[in-house]
């Protein structure tokens, strides 16, 4: 199964593509992850992205699209992806729907996680993310059993530099700008399932099930 997840930051992208992990055998590939592992490892990749990042700016589409064309000939996506964060603007889309041809991997299904900018707000302030393991907590709505603490690996939980109020509405308007014609994009295609995301995480993910069995 090909699949793109999207979505404003904190409309719940990361913690509906682990519960899809579970149900189906692709990987899980998220082009801000790749990214922050770049930067962590202060690669060249990660130097370029790094101010852009941190501005909550979009990275260039010739950089981000190489790393994804990359990502997508590891032997791990032979069953499909599950694609996170990407594509982001029309000419990502329009690039990868070229890359996508090429490996005999078009999209299938396209997942569209809308919320409210009060809900957004909420969960991205409380945000906290394993630096390790990867996995994602919120101080209120899902804390770790010890205060700061990664309940999976012991390490100590970081709050992302762009998980601001600030950023966010940068971000928000990022999202408006650039990858609303991403989706209109898609739904030419009639691939897109529009999915209230503001609801509960169970509740949302019976509707992106019901949307991806459709
Ligand atoms: P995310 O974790 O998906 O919210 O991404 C964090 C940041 O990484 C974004 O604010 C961008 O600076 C950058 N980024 C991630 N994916 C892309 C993309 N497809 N195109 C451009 N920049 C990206």
């Amino acid at each position: 199964m090909n699949i793109l997840i999207m979505g404003p930051a904190g409309a719940g992208k990361g913690t509906m593509s682990e519960l899809i992990l579970k149900e189906y055998d692709i990987p899980h590939i998220s082009t801000g992850d790749m990214l922050r592992e770049n930067v962590r490892n202060n690669t060249e990749l990660g130097r370029t992205a790094k101010s852009y990042m941190e501005a909550g700016k979009l990275v260039p589409d010739d950089v981000i699209n190489a790393m994804v064309e990359d990502r997508l000939q590891q032997p791990d996506c032979q069953k499909g992806y599950l694609l996170d964060g990407f594509p982001r603007t029309l000419v990502q889309a329009e690039a990868f729907s070229e890359i996508a041809e090429k490996i005999g991997k078009p999209v299938e299904s396209v997942i569209a996680l809308e919320v409210g900018f009060d809900v957004l707000t909420d969960r991205i302030t409380g945000r906290r993310i394993c630096p390790k393991c990867g996995a994602i907590f919120h101080i209120r709505n899902h804390a770790p059993k010890v205060e700061g603490i990664c309940d999976e690996c012991g390490a100590e939980l970081q709050q992302r530099k762009d998980d601001t109020v600030e950023q966010l509405k940068v971000r928000m308007d990022e999202y408006e700008k650039s990858t609303k014609p991403v989706i209109d994009f898609y739904e030419a295609k009639g691939v897109v399932s529009h999915i209230d995301a503001g609801k509960d995480k169970s509740e949302v993910f019976a509707d992106v099930k019901a949307a991806l069995e459709k």
